[in-house]
């Protein structure tokens, strides 16, 4: 199965995905990026928030456990 990671070491936890995304990423209580399901990967939408995001943080791991 396929996830979605936030990296929290990259992550400025400006928003972006937060306020593109509200489906799949929500803030945590370090005020970083965390993801609230992993649902409907296929979603235009989180295709634009990956690439939205300035730094990167936020990939799909294949395969994951
Ligand atoms: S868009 Fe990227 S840097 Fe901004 S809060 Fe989301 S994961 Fe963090």
């Amino acid at each position: 199965m396929s996830k979605i990671v936030v990296n929290q070491d990259a992550c400025i936890g400006c928003g972006a995905c937060v306020g593109i995304d509200e489906e799949h990423f929500q803030f945590n209580d370090d005020g970083l990026s965390s993801v609230k399901t992993n649902e409907n990967l296929d979603s235009e939408n989180l295709k634009t928030t990956i690439s939205a995001c300035p730094t990167q943080a936020i990939s799909i791991e294949e395969n994951a456990e």
